[in-house]
């Protein structure tokens, strides 16, 4: 049932949801009220309307992050819930080029987490086709991509290049990503506030792509894109169906695309005999896109 919120409310709401949209937050899901009264039933009652307004909100938060997170494996039922699109500066912009010059100009020159004031040169966006069946997806950009702006461009990126290239395919051919866009200092993995700021940027830059199959390597990228807390190892061997939060489930423009797990390259530089394994994976991949194995000379 619709019901009116009083003015002070409805801006207290707006100025809530433009301060989530500066975070690249552009979704909200809510639980249908019997999980939760309403601000307004609970202004009914009485009680002060901004500790309303904090209650949803807080919960909303959480839940929208609860859902974001489970959108792979446990779809928010459209049914069920109230899914709140709203919509993104590249909604309705069918050119993906120019999409992803959108996000990326709404990206700007970001502050929002605290690596941007830990020894960033710069922004590390993605890189490749825009309309690519295969995005693959890293942690975060280390020095040689802080230096040059551009992921997987050091030794773990030559090892990538030759995994693109034995499945058939060439670099250019991809998209290329992480889920952070600022190297962490010292290399470290990003934390887990880190990831959250960045990755509604890589879920805009997937749903903007609409790739057949996404890889996720190594375990930041699997567990931040799947929300599994899991091994690699239970991860891999499998395809996950995955959809971005906020495309709508009945698309027809995609039906989202098929996750799959394997060993980052920068651990197989370190464990070569994971190689074969990652190789399963990628025949996997290989398999479903129809590609055949390419030669290597090494
Ligand atoms: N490792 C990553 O995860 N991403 C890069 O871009 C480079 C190294």
């Amino acid at each position: 049932m619709l019901r009116t919120l009083s003015p002070a409310l409805r801006r207290a709401l707006a100025d809530r949801v433009r301060y989530y949209n500066e975070l690249g937050i552009y979704d909200f899901y809510r639980r249908e009220p019997a999980v939760r009264e309403s601000p307004d039933d609970l202004a009914a009652e009485g009680i002060d309307s901004s500790l309303a307004l904090s209650t949803a909100l807080q919960s909303e938060t959480r839940e929208e992050m609860v859902a974001r997170k489970f959108t792979v494996v446990a779809p928010v039922a459209e049914g069920t819930s109230m899914v709140a699109h709203i919509p993104r500066p590249e909604d309705g912009v069918t050119d993906p080029i120019a999409a992803l010059k959108i996000i990326r100009e709404d990206l700007g020159e970001c502050t929002r987490c605290k690596l941007h004031k830990q020894g960033r040169k710069q922004i590390v966006f993605g890189v490749g086709n825009p309309r690519a069946e295969l995005m693959v997806v890293g942690e975060g950009p280390g020095s040689d991509e802080d230096a040059q702006g551009e992921p997987f461009v050091g030794r773990a990126g030559q090892l990538l290049n030759n995994m693109i290239k034995a499945m058939g395919l060439q670099r250019e051919d991809v998209y290329i990503a992480n889920v952070v866009k600022c190297r962490p200092p010292g290399n470290r993995t990003p934390e887990p506030d880190e990831c959250d700021t960045c990755s509604p940027f890589l879920m805009r830059q997937i749903a903007t792509i609409k790739p057949k199959v996404v890889v996720a390597l190594g375990a930041t990228a699997a567990k931040n894109l799947l929300a599994m807390n899991s091994s690699l190892g239970d991860l891999r061997g499998r395809f996950y169906d995955f959809k971005p939060a906020g495309v709508r489930s009945n698309d027809p423009a995609w039906p989202g695309a098929r996750l799959a797990v394997t060993y980052h390259p920068a651990h197989l530089l370190r464990d070569p005999r994971q190689k074969s394994e990652a190789w399963k994976d990628l025949q996997m991949v290989m398999k479903y896109l129809g590609l055949k194995a390419q030669k290597q000379d090494a």
